[in-house]
């Protein structure tokens, strides 16, 4: 089964998708995350996605789907993945197309995640992680017991760079002028969902295995 996950920064994507993966045995490909593996890691690749992730612009196109479709050749063989990220563009949409044609493949579901900007934004910039065991807390709906210290005692809170309010609005910008035609773009299909991403994560977690269950029995 091969899933898209649409939505802007900080809808709760990798949180649902999590919950995709655990439930489904699907791989988890976000785009988000390899590029950051990228950078620490010190590739070329990272090295050249560096600066527009930290100014809250996309990485090219060129280089992202390259990076992607690697990573999907390599899954191709498994249960099945979860895309959270890519595609961010009506070009890597059609690349994604070409790709999955040769391969014989079709995209089984596509999930938008639907939430108002006031609150993308309130939820970004509150986002902390620890740096040595990636616990997540946010400073107003989960935070620490002790300022920036992680409860579980291994050290530091840290916030990433890209997740500062200025970086923040260009990566809203970005989405409605890059990302939002594909909503568009899959609506000319039959497998795009909506799901209401405004209420907690526990109601957002029920309709989202609705609209999967849903789809399963059907198939
Ligand atoms: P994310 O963790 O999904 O919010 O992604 C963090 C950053 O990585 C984005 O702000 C972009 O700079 C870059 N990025 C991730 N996925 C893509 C993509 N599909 N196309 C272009 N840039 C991307």
């Amino acid at each position: 089964m091969i899933v898209i996950f649409l939505g802007p920064p900080g809808a709760g994507k990798g949180t649902q998708c999590k919950l995709l993966v655990d439930r489904y045995g699907l791989k988890h490909l976000s785009s988000g995350d390899i590029l950051r593996r990228e950078r620490k890691e010190g590739t070329n690749l990272g090295k050249q996605a560096q600066s527009y992730m930290d100014s809250g612009q996309l990485v090219p196109d060129d280089l992202i789907v390259a990076m992607m479709m690697k990573e999907i050749q390599t899954a191709g063989n498994s249960g099945g993945f979860v895309l959270d990220g890519f595609p961010r563009t009506i070009g890597q949409a059609l690349e994604l197309d070409k790709a999955l044609e040769e391969a014989d493949k079709e995209v089984d579901v596509v999930l938008n995640l639907r939430v108002d900007d006031i609150k993308l934004e309130e939820r970004i910039v509150g986002r902390r992680s620890c740096s040595r065991c990636g616990a997540a807390y946010h400073m107003i709906f989960n935070p620490p017991q002790n300022d920036n210290l992680c409860d579980r005692g291994c050290g530091p809170l840290m916030q990433r760079a890209d997740d500062t309010a200025e970086v923040v609005r260009n990566r809203i910008k970005n989405y409605h002028e890059l990302t939002s035609p594909l909503i568009s773009y899959y609506s000319q299909t039959d497998n795009l969902h909506h799901i209401d991403g405004n209420v907690s994560i526990d109601e957002v977690t029920a309709e989202l295995l609705n609209i999967m269950d849903g789809i399963l029995q059907d198939t």
